[in-house]
């Protein structure tokens, strides 16, 4: 037997895991998997027997087990039953080989050693090799703990294959990065300079103004600048653009700022409802 390697143990524990929640087809494919790597493993041959739906594929896995282990108790009922012949008395009883609860003992998975009161499950998150779980992403099989997984509409799926789609999605060159911003800067020095003109101390109608403002104010710098750049999108885009509509308004509004001593910062409202309702809309414009 060569149960003695952690992974072939953790191999068998995961395939009788699969198969004890009704899974055969899976369970058949990771006893095989198994049994390519560690042929003389008389429990993963029953295992595959008890998955397998051909009597005549069962009788084979059975005559393995048994060939290997002769006095494998279950391995000798299950092939006796399907040869229709008595069961020999010694293996009438069934025993349960169910060594993980009798002796829990640290399981080696990757590198990490697992703590006993956990090896029930098999596998751990990538991200986490503290976490144990039993969630694997869709995409890639990678083991995944359920704060790293992703609902996504075919299934849960690890970060990294979420970002790999999205770097699909986000195709934006570096110069794109250049021109993008610099055509946002200069429209916001414009829209900024008439702001600092028109809006400083205002009222409510001005404040109401700058909403309608704002919101178009940051449509237009979006979709000016997006045109530029061929549509492309940028991760950080919309990022950077808010920050260049920062900059090209505080430029002007900075100075009055400091000249008056910070003492009217009331007056500043209009302005910054303008840089709230602008920013937002030049932000989701941009993603
Ligand atoms: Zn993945
Ligand atoms: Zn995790």
């Amino acid at each position: 037997m060569e149960l003695q390697d952690p992974r072939v143990r953790s191999l068998l524990r995961q395939a009788n895991k699969v198969a004890d929640s009704g899974k055969k087809a899976a369970a058949e494919q990771l006893y095989r998997q198994l049994l390519d790597e560690a042929p003389d493993v008389a429990e993963a041959w029953y295992g595959l027997g008890q998955v397998l739906n051909d009597p005549a594929e069962q009788k084979e896995a059975y005559k393995k087990a048994t060939a290997l282990e002769p006095d494998f108790a279950p391995a000798v009922r299950a092939l006796a039953e399907l040869r229709g012949e008595p069961v020999p008395a010694w293996a009438i009883e069934p025993e349960e080989p169910e060594e993980e609860e009798a002796a829990p003992e640290p399981e080696l998975v990757g590198e990490t050693a697992v703590p006993p009161t956990e090896a029930e499950y098999e596998l751990v998150c990538y991200r986490h090799p503290s976490r144990p779980t039993s969630l694997r992403c869709y995409n890639c099989g990678k083991p995944i703990c359920s704060s790293c997984a992703i609902k996504t509409p075919v299934g849960y799926s690890c970060p990294d294959c979420i970002r790999e789609k999205e770097d699909v999605f986000f195709n934006a060159t570096a110069l794109d990065y250049v021109v993008a911003p610099a055509i946002g800067l200069v429209l916001s020095l414009i829209t900024g300079y008439l702001v600092s003109r028109f809006a400083i101390g205002g009222g409510f109608f001005i404040y109401f103004i700058m909403v309608f403002i704002g919101g178009f104010a940051g449509r237009i710098i979006g979709q000016l600048s997006k045109q530029a750049i061929g549509r492309r999108r940028g991760r950080y885009l919309p990022q950077v653009m808010v920050v260049m509509l920062v900059l090209g308004t505080a430029v002007w509004l900075l100075p009055i700022l400091i000249f008056n001593g910070f003492a009217s910062l009331l007056a500043f409202i209009g302005p910054g409802i303008f840089l709230f309702v602008a920013g937002g809309a030049l932000f989701s414009y941009m993603k």
